[in-house]
This record gives structure tokens, sequence and C-alpha cells, in this order.
């Protein structure tokens, strides 16, 4: 029987909201997927090992890949780039294995765009769950940061629209069991269940 494609998974959400700490926790278990290593051409920060946090490029040699058609999705941040390469995504997922991409909101807005049938996964500041409470409860802070506050919420809750779930990221060991349950259920959901069956259901009409 031919296999089904695997899931391709990106995590996201504002910065320092705290993305890999809570990637990074993620595949300190035994998980079913893999992560798919970026590109980057920011330095290499102590303690990383090219090939395993980041595969580390001149940017010369990133603007070629850029070029060369090679990433699925590409941004730039803090004047760096940073890029998912394209190749291992379509082998592993040719494999019928998920791939989870941890990646910026730019970053995730390109994935969108080419793969919107992806698994869209947004991590959120617990700051945004308790911001009402936190703003009229004390009124202990001042105009302008109650202002700052309600900005910065608003971009943040801006950029939702175009994933699938929201996690709040109150506790890392939290998110993580909340981000593996979601994949568990994204298995689960009628349309891919039911695709697998009409598949298998031809095969055997064949005979
Ligand atoms: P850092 O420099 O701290 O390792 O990462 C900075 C930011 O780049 C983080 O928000 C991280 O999620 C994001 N990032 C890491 N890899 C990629 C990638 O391949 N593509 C995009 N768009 N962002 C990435």
């Amino acid at each position: 029987m031919m296999s089904e494609k695997g899931l391709l998974i990106v995590l996201s959400g504002p910065s320092g909201v705290g993305k890999g700490t809570v990637r990074k926790a993620i595949f300190e278990d035994n998980v079913d997927f893999e992560y798919s290593i970026s590109m980057t051409s920011r330095n290499k920060r102590e303690g990383e090992v090219d090939g395993v946090d980041y595969f580390f490029k001149t940017k010369e040699e990133f603007e070629k890949l850029i070029a060369e058609g090679e990433l699925l999705e590409y941004a730039k941040y803090v004047d760096n780039y940073y890029g998912t390469p394209v190749k291992y995504v379509r082998e592993t997922m040719d494999k019928g294995k998920d791939i989870f991409l941890e990646i910026e909101v730019q970053g995730a807005e390109q994935v969108k765009n080419k793969i919107p049938e992806a698994l869209f996964i947004f991590l959120a500041p617990p700051s945004i769950f308790d911001l009402e409470c936190r703003l009229k409860g004390r009124g202990t802070e001042s105009e302008d940061i109650i202002r700052e506050r309600i900005s910065n919420a608003k971009k943040e809750i801006q950029m939702m629209y175009l994933y699938d779930y929201v996690v709040e990221n109150d506790k890392v060991e939290l998110a993580v069991e909340r981000i593996k349950s979601i994949i568990k259920s994204e298995h689960l959901r009628r349309d891919r269940v039911e695709m697998k069956y009409r598949r298998a259901l031809l095969e055997l009409e064949e005979v």
C-alpha cells in the first residue's frame, strides 16, 4: 500500500516566547517525528555544534542557497539569515515521517502560503492569557507601561490568525505535553484517516 505522507509541523510564535527551549525539551524525549535543522548565517554560540544546532553558513553561502531554491522558507532576523533546507523536509515527509520546524513568524507565514495543509502551532506568552487581569487588577503601572503591554499583546494576537492551535508557554513541561497531544490528535483527523481507508479500498477493488 502506498504509504501516507508525513505531517509538516510548524512551531512558531513571537520573539522571546521560548520556542527554542520548548523545542529542545520536546526532542529530549523519544518522539516519532524528526527535527528539521535550520541554516543560519549568524555566528556559532558557545556549545553549539554545526549540523546539530544549525548548519552554519556565511552570508554569501546563504544567499547562494536562496538563489538556488534550496530553502523552503527563510527570513532575515536581527541582521542574520535563518532558513529551512527544503530537501530534508521533502525526503522525510515522502518516507511517511513527520517533520518538525521551529521558526520565527515571517518564515511560518511563507510555509503557510506554500503548504497550507501543514500543522501550525503558535506558542504564546502567558502574559497574553492573563492580560486583562494584569492590566485592570493592579492599577500600579504607569499609563505608558500599560499602553505598551496592550500594543504588544495586540501585535501578538494579530499574528495568531494563520495558526491552527495556540499553546500557552506558562511552563515548559506543560507546553511540551500540549504540543505532543496536538500532534497525536492531528493524526486522527477524519479527513486524514478517511483518505487512508479510501486508498486501501481502492487498492482492494483493483484485485
Ligand atoms: P537564535 O539565533 O536564538 O538561535 O534564533 C533566533 C530566531 O530564529 C528564533 O526565533 C528561531 O525560532 C528562529 N529560527 C531558527 N531557525 C529558523 C529557520 O530555519 N527559519 C526561520 N524563519 N526562523 C528560524
